[in-house]
C-alpha cells in the first residue's frame, strides 16, 4: 500500500507527525473490509474526532447504513448548496429516520456570501467552479475544521482522479477514510438488496448520479452513470478535494 503525499502546508514536525501516524493508520488498514475500515475511523484515538460527508444521493444509503452499525451518532455533514432536488432533502430526513441517525447536520452557504457570489443565484450557468467553491468547499471546510478524520463513500471507479486513492489518506489538515474505496457498483447494488436500503427517488427516474438540479441531467442507454453530471463541462468533481460520500456532492 502506497504512502498517500502529506499536505505540504504543514510545517516540518507536523509534517512528519502525520507521515508517521498515516502510515501506522495504512498498516492497520490493510486487509480490512469497509466495515473494519470504519471501526478504524470510528474507534480508538480517533472515536468521536470523526465525521462523515454526505451527500445522501444515489449512493449514500451503503456507507451510512455501515457507520451506523457502529456508531449512529457519528456527526454527518449533509452540505446543502441551495440547489439541490426536493427529493434529495425528503431522502435526507427519510434516511435518518430509517437508520437512526442521530447527528446530522446541515450545512450551507452563508447568506453573506451568496449575497457576494450569486445575487442572482445563476452562477452555475457561468462558473461551475466557482459556484461549488462558495456553495461547497468553504462550508465544507468550515464544518470539518472541528475533526481529525473525515470519512467519504468515493469510490476507485467513479471517476479518473479516484481511480488511485487508497482506503486511508491525508487531506488537506485531516485523515480521510474511504472504507468503499474498492467497492465495484455490482457491490453496492447487491448491499442494497441484502439490506432493503430505501433507494433515493430519483434513481428510477434516470439519475444514477445525483448532485445539485441545475448541474444533473438524465442519463441515456448507453452512457456513464455520472454523465449526467456537469454534463458538457470538463468536470467530474466539484472541485473541492475535500471528499465526499462518493457523489461529489
Ligand atoms: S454542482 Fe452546480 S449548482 Fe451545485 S454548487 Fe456546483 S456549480 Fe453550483
Amino acid at each position: 500500500m502506497s504512502v498517500t503525499v502529506i499536505d505540504a502546508r504543514l510545517r516540518p514536525r507536523e509534517h512528519l507527525a502525520a507521515k508517521t501516524e498515516l502510515a501506522a493508520l495504512q498498516e492497520r488498514a490493510m486487509g480490512r473490509d469497509a466495515h473494519g475500515l470504519l471501526e478504524l475511523a470510528l474507534t480508538g484515538e480517533l472515536q468521536g474526532r470523526t465525521a462523515v460527508v454526505s451527500s445522501f444521493g444515489a449512493e449514500s444509503a451503503v456507507l451510512l447504513h455501515l457507520m451506523a452499525q457502529i456508531d449512529p451518532a457519528t456527526p454527518v455533514l449533509f452540505l446543502n448548496t441551495g440547489k439541490l432536488f426536493g427529493e434529495t432533502l425528503r431522502y435526507r430526513d427519510r434516511l435518518q429516520d430509517t437508520l437512526g441517525l442521530g447527528d446530522v447536520r446541515s450545512i450551507a452557504p452563508s447568506l453573506g456570501d451568496r449575497a457576494i457570489s450569486d445575487p442572482e443565484g445563476t452562477l452555475w450557468s457561468r462558473d461551475a467552479d466557482a459556484c461549488c467553491h462558495f456553495r461547497k468547499t468553504v462550508p465544507l471546510a468550515k464544518a470539518l475544521a472541528p475533526f481529525a478524520a473525515q470519512i467519504t463513500g468515493r469510490k476507485r471507479f467513479q471517476t479518473r482522479e479516484r481511480a488511485s486513492m487508497e482506503p486511508v489518506e491525508f487531506h488537506e489538515g485531516r485523515f480521510r477514510f474511504n472504507p468503499l474505496w474498492s467497492w465495484s457498483q455490482a457491490d453496492l447494488e447487491a448491499y442494497v438488496q441484502t439490506h432493503k436500503l430505501p433507494a433515493h427517488p430519483l434513481v428510477e427516474d434516470g439519475y444514477p448520479s445525483i448532485g445539485c438540479m441545475p448541474c444533473t441531467r438524465r442519463v441515456q442507454a448507453g452512457e456513464d452513470y455520472r454523465d449526467g453530471r456537469w454534463s458538457g463541462l470538463d468536470k467530474d468533481e466539484c472541485g473541492i478535494h475535500l471528499g465526499t460520500d462518493g457523489e461529489g456532492i
